[in-house]
């Protein structure tokens, strides 16, 4: 088999830790909205209300990141790592340095995000 050199193994080590520090981050925001309602007696219910639904949204956010850096792992056990998922052109290398987990190429990205 073909060495693919440091790159692929250096894009594996940055989703790790891109993977480490979403769940780092999802694992704080449950300890943050625990805590509303403790400390914090003189809020009102509304802006309790906002804060979950700010945590909430910031949450549902890094999930669904967490779920695409777990998939571009994936992507790399089985190889098709880089390659667009809607169109099968290569990313760009500057485009996966960029966003180590990217899917798609940036003409397929531009595409989807214009529906
Ligand atoms: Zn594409």
């Amino acid at each position: 088999m073909a060495r693919k050199g440091s790159g692929i193994a250096g894009q594996r080590r940055r989703l790790e830790a891109e993977y480490l520090r979403l769940q780092a981050q999802v694992g704080s925001l449950s300890v943050e909205s625990g805590q509303i309602g403790h400390g914090n007696h003189m809020a009102d219910d509304a802006s309790d209300a906002f804060e979950q639904a700010k945590s909430l949204t910031l949450r549902c956010h890094l999930e669904g990141l967490l779920a695409e850096v777990n998939e571009a792992l994936h992507r790399l056990d089985d190889g098709t790592y880089g390659v667009c998922k809607a169109c099968g052109a290569a990313i760009s290398p500057a485009r996966l340095r960029a966003l180590p987990y990217a899917s798609l190429c940036l003409a397929c990205k531009t595409r989807a995000e214009a529906r």
